[in-house]
């Protein structure tokens, strides 16, 4: 694989099995992390996508990135880039 998946509920890259949610059945998500989706569910179903991109810039911004890669994130990961995103289209 060249690209990493994107979480397509909050944009998070999943590179790791540990990384990505899961379904009803326990099998791993193909498309959403674990901060997003467990047992076939949403987290936190009750956001707004609001909340939902303050919430996830907090956990990233919080997350151990590096400096250039948190300058990155404060450029790319906009409201915009998460409405492309399948949950929020
Ligand atoms: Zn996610």
């Amino acid at each position: 694989m060249a690209k990493p998946n994107l979480c397509q509920s909050c944009g998070m890259p999943m590179k790791v099995p540990s990384e990505y949610g899961t379904e009803k059945d326990g099998t791993p998500s193909e498309k959403f992390c674990h901060y997003c989706y467990q047992n076939g569910k949403w987290v936190q179903p009750d956001l707004t996508f609001d909340e939902f991109y303050a919430f996830s810039l907090k956990k990233f911004q919080e997350s151990d990135m590096n400096r250039i890669e948190k300058f990155f994130l404060n450029k790319m990961y906009t409201k915009k880039f998460l409405k492309k995103l399948e949950r929020w289209r």
